[in-house]
């Protein structure tokens, strides 16, 4: 079976029918590259910068930061790769920033909603993903956003280091695509007008079901509710990739389910563009989809939408494809 997946190494993923979709890694460090690139991923859908901030006494400097994206972004060889900005808070702490403790961390002060208040720090990220984006095909994706106002002022921010840069006569691509996670059910209820704002979507279902259906995604005794493949996700997740197709604009998942065998038929159906597995699943969802058709995925797509539970999506999946 590895004999078998490795001959797809440096194929494209085209449906039965002839659709082509994009199979890109989720990373952690640089030194996750070069799994990317044994297992054929075609891009890089999710840099998760926390790693960054992570085990050490202080944040790191602006220049450390432009030594891992461009060594990310050289290491691509021009194929995209999907920035997104720190994502600190819930479960994830930093020794150095000194926070208040919370009720609800999942529910609090994390992610860009830290970001927009502690700029400078915010900043010298943004900077050091300036000054890299020349190095390759950058894009930035911001975490957590719950509302269109929080993606207009990190935008905003963006745009303003962006232009300081400019005008000190730094290098700085002029094609950088900006987009956001959906990973927060208000996003994914209004994407018809985020669609009009950002340049992409990557629905981060590890926290977008966790919030959808108020199930802790740590805790044990509610993981029963934790439902990947209830249409209550599924009709959410085909809201956020038909609002991006109106506008234009495309649609990835990076959370858990992108790689997911039972899930994988449906989000062909419903048409998500990019999925953004851990490295290792590439090779193994490469090969599910060369065997699948995109328009007979379609009819299960809407098939499923109209069932009422979680076991019947399952069964549905398994009677069409395995
Ligand atoms: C997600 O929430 O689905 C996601 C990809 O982000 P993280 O797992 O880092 O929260
Ligand atoms: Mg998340």
């Amino acid at each position: 079976q590895k004999a078998e997946w490795a001959k797809l190494l440096n194929e494209k993923t085209v449906s039965k029918d002839g659709h082509h979709v994009e199979l890109a890694a989720n990373i952690g460090t640089p030194d996750d590259l070069q799994g990317v690139l044994d297992n054929g991923g075609e891009a890089v859908g999710l840099y998760r910068t926390e790693f960054l901030y992570m085990g050490r006494d202080q944040l790191p400097t602006e220049e450390e930061q432009f030594n891992s994206y461009k060594a990310v972004l050289e290491g691509m060889k021009g194929k995209s790769v999907v920035v997104r900005t720190l994502d600190i808070g819930g479960d994830k702490k930093l020794p150095y920033l000194k926070l208040p403790e919370e009720m609800n961390p999942f529910l609090g002060f994390r992610a860009i909603r830290l970001c927009l208040e502690e700029q400078d720090m915010f900043r010298t990220q943004l900077r050091a993903l300036l000054r890299a984006s020349v190095y390759g095909n950058l894009k930035i994706m911001f975490p957590m956003i719950s509302t269109i106002n929080e993606f207009r002022q990190a935008k905003e921010i963006l745009l303003d280091e962006k232009e300081k840069l400019k005008a000190a006569g730094v290098n700085v691509s002029d094609n950088i695509e900006v987009g956001i996670m959906v990973e927060i059910p208000s996003t994914a209820v209004m994407a018809d007008q985020f669609a009009k704002e950002v340049d992409f979507f990557s629905i981060g279902t590890n926290d977008l079901i966790q919030y959808t259906m108020a199930a802790d995604r740590m805790n044990e005794r509610v993981s029963y509710l934790y439902q990947p493949y209830n249409p209550a996700i599924l009709r959410m997740v085909k809201m956020v990739i038909d609002a991006s197709h109106k506008e234009g604009k495309w649609t990835g998942m990076c959370g858990e389910m992108a790689g997911d065998e039972m899930a994988i038929p449906i989000l062909l159906g419903l048409g998500l563009d990019e999925f953004s597995m851990s490295a290792s699943s590439i090779l193994k969802a490469r090969t599910q989809i060369l065997s699948l058709s995109k328009a007979e995925m379609e009819i299960l797509a809407k098939e499923v939408l109209q069932l009422q539970t979680t076991e019947e999506v399952i069964e549905a999946v398994k009677k069409k494809t395995l």
